[in-house]
């Protein structure tokens, strides 16, 4: 266990261990900090399990907190234009949008809505980004600085859940269960900072459905369509979102489109390019759609033949997309590592800008027939230095990376045509400190390692280049893991909801 992390964490004894337990569980049950278990739903009831969280807040410094949410502004520049710029990625990404199978179904896709546009396509977009970022220690005399794990463009999922767990966390505080760790219990904790992730999405899908209602003069009634995956154990993190939407004043109607074989039957297009949601609801059927906010659709499994006629159907109509086509392209692991070499960030941005950008990345490499990508494809076959790299493949949704000295074993069972579908980029060396979690696979105390994601939305119109009309840092994701696992799944019971507790090393 590293020293870097001094702060003592609060002492329990087995009575008030007991009570922090007991109120935590309470929390999440009264504020739907859960997940459903769907496979056991009945037609009358449904089961649920308290999704994993930290007992204690982590620490994590402010200075890096601070930075990442100053960085948030600028990601979101960054990736908005990186959407609007289709010769970029085109020339850039290369044979990737014809090999890599995902990438070419969504390359298809847009070359089709390209072909099949009117003159009423949409061209605002809202982008909900998240950047997830770790600590990264040296170990020698550098100071700590904050690095990009990933960033994602489509269906950030969490900002819900964090959002309860960061208010959790404050009651906790103000319920004296920590003592005076945070400051005095009388007083809101500055440790602890806020996070107002729910409001913020749900003021930038009001924002997108204002500029769709503005530009197109469309009726009252046009709604956001959350489309959603089947079987979704995760509706707790979308839910809040729509109902929050109705709640407005006026409300924004939010109807809900399941992403499966036969969503494709409730979507068409009116004359006008609009694209029009028939739901099961005699009195909402055929409403417009103003905007599709997409949180299905980032597996490859959830493209058969229909599924890819809805999203090309998404793409084609006026309704603003959260995500486009292209925005989802830049969400792919491999436009990471592109945005990390110098003159592609000079591309998009100045130079002081690029400076902040850049000192947030991890040295990343390709793994195609390049230079650089020779280099990576040296350190990805040599048991030794593997150890010091992650092997990613443009793929969403956890599980897929290859870790350490697995990588030169999986590269060689893998066919070389495909290598440069991956990325390597090298391991975050984050500071572990001692934790204690809990998630439906039990109390976990030990070393722990932390992950900030910052929460931003951003509404932008592609042009002839990208005029941002909104750009906000609008909450965050903090989430905790036991040192030994690799993955931050949250549906395994790994990951935890956690927040960051502000220190000043
Ligand atoms: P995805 O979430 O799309 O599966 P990520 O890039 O976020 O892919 O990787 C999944 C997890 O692997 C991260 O949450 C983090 O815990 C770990 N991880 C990824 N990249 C690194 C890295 N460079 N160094 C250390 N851990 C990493
Ligand atoms: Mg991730």
């Amino acid at each position: 266990m590293n020293t870097l992390f001094r702060k003592k964490q609060p002492q329990f004894s087995d009575s008030h261990f007991d009570a922090l337990v007991a109120s935590v569980k309470d929390y999440q049950l009264t504020h739907g900090s859960i997940l459903k278990i769907v496979r056991q739903e009945e037609f009358h009831t449904v089961q649920a399990r308290l999704i994993g969280v930290s007992l204690v807040p982590n620490q994590f410094p402010r200075s890096l907190f601070e930075r990442a949410v100053q960085l948030a502004s600028i990601y979101n520049e960054l990736y908005a234009k990186a959407a609007c710029d289709e010769t970029w990625l085109e020339s850039n990404l290369g044979d990737f949008l014809r090999n890599d199978v995902f990438a070419a179904i969504l390359w298809d896709i847009h070359l089709k809505s390209k072909r099949g546009r009117s003159g009423s396509t949409q061209r605002i977009s809202l982008g909900i980004f998240r950047s997830d970022f770790m600590v990264h220690a040296t170990g020698g005399q550098e100071p700590l600085s904050l690095k990009q794990v990933e960033f994602n463009t489509f269906s950030c999922a969490g900002a819900t859940h964090a959002n309860i767990a960061a208010d959790m966390h404050r009651h906790m505080h103000s319920a004296g269960m920590y003592g005076d760790t945070f400051g005095d219990p009388a007083r809101p904790p500055d440790r602890l900072p806020p996070n107002r992730g729910i409001k913020g999405l749900v003021d930038g899908l009001a924002a997108a459905h204002s500029a769709y209602m503005s530009t197109t003069g469309c009726s009252a009634t046009a709604g956001v369509l959350f489309v959603v995956q089947p079987n979704n154990v995760n509706i707790a993190d979308e839910r809040p979102l729509e109902y929050a939407l109705w709640a407005r004043d006026p409300p924004v109607p939010a109807y809900r489109l399941v992403f499966d074989e036969q969503a494709l039957q409730q979507v068409s297009l009116g004359p006008a390019g609009e694209l029009l949601f028939n739901s099961d609801l005699p009195s909402h059927a055929s409403r417009e759609i103003s905007v599709v906010y997409l949180r299905a659709g980032y597996d490859l499994e959830e493209y058969d033949e229909s599924r890819k006629q809805a999203r090309l159907l998404f793409e084609q109509s006026r309704a603003v997309k959260v995500p486009s086509v292209l925005s989802h392209i830049t969400t792919m692991k491999k436009v990471q590592q592109l945005l990390s070499v110098p003159e592609c960030l000079e591309h998009f941005l100045e130079p002081d800008k690029c400076a902040a950008i850049y000192s947030s990345f991890m040295p990343m490499y390709p793994l195609d027939e390049s230079e650089q990508g020779k280099l990576g494809r040296n350190l990805a076959m040599d048991t030794e230095s593997a150890g010091n790299y992650v092997l990613k493949p443009s793929l969403e949704g956890g599980g897929h990376n290859v870790y350490g000295k697995a990588i030169p074993a999986f590269l060689e069972g893998a066919p070389e045509e495909d290598w440069s579908n991956y990325i390597l980029m090298e391991k975050i060396r984050s500071p572990t400190q001692q934790g204690l979690l809990m998630s439906f696979q039990g109390l976990y105390e030990g070393p722990v390692l932390s992950e900030l994601g910052v929460v931003g939305t951003c509404v932008w119109r592609s042009c002839d280049g990208c005029e941002i009309l909104e750009n906000e840092q609008v909450g965050w994701t903090f989430k905790s893991k036991p040192e030994s696992v690799e993955e931050m799944s949250v549906v395994k019971g790994y990951g935890c909801f956690d927040s960051p507790w502000l220190v000043d090393l």
